[in-house]
């Protein structure tokens, strides 16, 4: 049996179809323009990358773009006064800063000051508090993503069995009160976590979140299970290039999952065109128009 393959690509440019044709929509109806800023401070070449394809899907969208770059040696006083002046913008909707920011900054004090209401990365503690609570929350693009790759071959995740190994803010606790919203019922694995492998054999839905090449086995997979792989991870082949790896070791996986997600082409696809989603829908909110159809 060959897995699934859940192509990412196909499913995050219709995503982004969709987030198109509902912003040209409350830009006729109400007037609404929603606009994202990205916050990029120094000159990583990774970081440059991904605010530059921002920038691009967010315009393609149909959207305003704004981009503030500050030197790496930016003081926190000085970031902190573009972050307030964001927020006090009414052409936009969504703040995002680029991490990881250089070690001089304080990454908390920087996430705590954007506006929640425009914290499109869903870093904010009262997003945070307010997804592990079950309320209404932007939540972090990333485990948005998953759900939505989840969604392309579950109609419903209700009482599923569900394992997500890691832990971190970014990814692996929002992705486990995503799936509670969902219904699913969730065992999170970490760095402590004893008998992984067999955890994982009991689960339907396996989502890998840990920054460690092709941890995950194929043996470990129950047979037909979803595999989402979160993980990038660079590799060294053997012609000497870079290749991107997941955490799941895809060619072992594959002969057992029932669907899976491919590294790259995957999760990755999805985390833009879910921060097109709520900037979309933070626009929205704070203009007091219904949540749209996105
Ligand atoms: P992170 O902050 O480093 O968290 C990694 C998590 O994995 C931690 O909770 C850690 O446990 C756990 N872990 C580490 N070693 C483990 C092991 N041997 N067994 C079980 N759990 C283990 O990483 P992250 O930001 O969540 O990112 C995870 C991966 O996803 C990375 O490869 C990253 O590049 C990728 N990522 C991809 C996207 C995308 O758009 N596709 C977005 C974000 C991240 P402890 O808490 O116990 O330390």
């Amino acid at each position: 049996m060959t897995a699934q393959i859940i192509d990412g690509k196909i499913i995050a440019t219709e995503l982004r179809a969709r987030v198109a044709a509902e912003v040209a929509r409350v830009k006729l109806e109400h007037g609404l323009t929603p606009g994202l800023a990205v916050v990029l401070v120094g000159h990583d070449p990774a970081s440059q990358v991904y605010v530059r394809s921002k920038h691009k899907q967010t315009e393609e969208a149909g959207m305003a773009s704004f981009q503030q770059v500050l030197p790496e040696d930016v003081a926190q006083d000085e970031l902190l006064a573009v972050i307030a002046k964001l927020n006090r913008d009414p052409a936009v909707h969504g703040i995002l800063v680029q991490l990881p920011l250089p070690k001089t900054l304080h990454t908390e004090t920087i996430i705590h000051a954007i506006d929640p209401a425009k914290d499109v990365d869903g870093l904010h503690p009262n997003n945070a508090g307010r997804l592990a609570g079950g309320f209404a929350a932007l939540s972090p693009c990333t485990p948005l993503g998953c759900i939505i790759l989840t969604k392309s071959v579950h109609a419903s995740l209700e009482g599923v069995n569900a394992i997500v190994i890691g832990r971190s803010n970014l990814v692996g606790r929002p992705l486990v009160q995503l799936l509670l919203n969902e219904n699913a019922t969730v065992t999170i694995a970490h760095s402590r976590s004893r008998d992984l492998a067999q955890l994982c054999a009991r689960a339907d839905l396996v989502y890998a979140a840990v920054g460690k090449a092709e941890m995950v086995r194929g043996d470990w997979i129950k047979p037909g299970a979803t595999v989402i792989d979160v993980g990038i991870n660079r590799q060294l082949s053997a012609d000497g290039k870079t290749k991107l790896v997941g955490d799941v070791a895809f060619t072992e996986a594959v002969n057992v999952a029932g669907a899976i997600t491919p590294v790259p082409g995957g999760v990755g696809q999805m985390t833009v065109a879910c921060l097109l989603v709520n900037t979309l829908r933070a626009a929205c909110a704070i203009r007091g128009l219904p949540k749209p159809a996105v």
